[in-house]
């Protein structure tokens, strides 16, 4: 049995290592059209993933949570606040009887371990690999790559990252939703602040995530910022310098979490959360930001992609126990129904913490406020809570504030 694989990013290896764990016989491989990178970013320039708890779950099955976690910043809590009102939440570790509520890593460290492991568990990894095209001949999906050379599989899996080119090829569309914001992402530096702690606002704008990261410079803790804000306001912070960017920022923000002192490289981009129609046809399964896009403050789309990597090997090794063709429709339904659950309720909690809490007058305010204010109080409802943010019942509200 052969499964190619296209897109090296950390989805596709993730996916890579799931069904070579599942189905050792099977030959993997994993095609990607970058080199990998060989050196490591700057340290106010790297990026950053909120792992949740059923990640970390996944990683320690998988046997390398140790080695991950080595590099990672536990969350102990997350505040969650919203601009100009009374309400705020904290919800913390002990909530959910655990160490931490999740654990941000940077992404360079966690692709690296990714890339090993697949390797070390027989998956053949090519890089620089590109794939030009993909067909189906007589049932069985084909590969086209650059330069000619062609591979017949039994299951494709196309991992080639946002408004993927394979996906389109095959005719599969996808749903668009505008969210009407652009997010601006970097790391920023503060002083006074205490580590361990994630913090999420809600302006009028957008919110704002902010990550701990697991470095700390001169004693100042370093945090992975998400910014969401409305297209125009974007804009203008991205003519202007560092200076007026962290002078916003601390103004967004106020002062509980310390002063902003630096920011690094920042990236910015319009929010549209995207979704691929059919994420399943014979012999092709469409993964990661391929399938799914997500609205980036909630921290989800990788830990989401995680859950159907999982899903989808146990579902290929119970249908190769009993002699099924893996790539055949009835197995990756199978699939599809497993993870439709899951993604459904993800990105609509996604979505939700995107649109919830924008400014919307005095009587929508009031109720939004005193949930706020009340979740502090009601240890039962903030444990239920963070539970869900754990992402182990399948899905998160808040728990990754990433
Ligand atoms: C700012 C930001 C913060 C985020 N924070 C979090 C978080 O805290 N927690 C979380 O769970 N998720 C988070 N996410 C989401 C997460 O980063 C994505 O879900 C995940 O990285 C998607 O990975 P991917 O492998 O599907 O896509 P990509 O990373 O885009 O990888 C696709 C790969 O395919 C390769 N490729 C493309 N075309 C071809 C081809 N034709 N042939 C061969 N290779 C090809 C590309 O070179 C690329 O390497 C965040 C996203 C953003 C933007």
């Amino acid at each position: 049995m052969q499964v190619e694989i296209v897109g090296g990013g950390m989805v596709g290896l993730a996916f890579a290592i799931a069904v070579k764990r599942a189905l050792p016989e099977a030959g993997v491989r994993v095609m990607e059209a970058r080199a990998f990178p060989a050196s490591t970013p700057d340290a106010l320039d790297s990026r950053a993933t909120a792992l949740n708890l059923a990640s970390r779950d996944i990683l320690q099955a998988w046997g390398i949570w140790e080695q991950v976690e080595q590099s990672t910043a536990g969350i102990q809590s997350i505040h969650v606040s919203c601009q100009g009102r009374f309400g705020s939440a904290l919800m913390e570790a002990g909530d959910v009887g655990e160490a931490a509520l999740g654990y941000v890593t940077e992404n360079h460290c966690l692709g690296a371990l990714l890339l090993e492991l697949a390797q070390a568990c027989g998956v053949m990894v090519e890089a620089p690999a590109g794939v030009e095209g993909l067909s189906v001949e007589g049932g069985a999906p084909v590969i086209l790559r650059k330069g000619g050379e062609r591979h017949q599989a039994d299951l494709v899996i196309i991992a080639d990252g946002a408004d993927s080119s394979l996906a389109r090829q095959l005719g599969i569309t996808s749903e668009k939703r505008e969210v009407h914001q652009r997010a601006v992402a970097a790391n920023v530096r503060c002083e006074g602040a205490k580590q361990g702690i994630a913090w999420e606002r809600f302006t009028a704008n957008g919110p704002i995530a902010l990550l701990p990261l697991p470095q700390v410079a001169g004693g100042q803790c370093c945090y992975n910022l998400i910014w969401s804000m409305l297209p125009e306001r974007c804009r203008s912070l991205e003519a202007g310098g560092d200076d007026v960017f962290l002078e916003a920022l601390q103004r967004e923000v106020g002062w509980r979490v310390g002063r902003f002192t630096a920011v690094g490289h920042r990236t910015a981009w319009d929010l549209v959360r995207v979704r691929a129609r059919e994420q399943v046809r014979p012999g092709v399964v469409i993964a990661g930001n391929a399938a799914h896009s997500l609205h980036p403050v909630a921290g989800q789309g990788f830990n989401l992609s995680l859950r159907d990597a999982n899903a989808l090997a146990n579902v290929l090794a119970e249908a190769v126990a009993v002699g099924e063709q893996p790539g055949s429709m009835n197995v990756l339904q199978r699939y599809d129904a497993l993870t439709s659950v899951d993604q459904n309720f993800t990105t609509g909690a996604t979505d939700m913490l995107a649109t919830l809490f924008r400014a919307r007058g005095p009587l929508l305010d009031v109720p939004r406020d005193t949930a706020l204010a009340t979740l502090d109080l009601l240890l039962p409802l903030r444990r239920k809570i963070a539970q869900r943010g754990t992402g182990r019942d399948r899905g998160s509200v808040m728990g990754e504030a990433g």
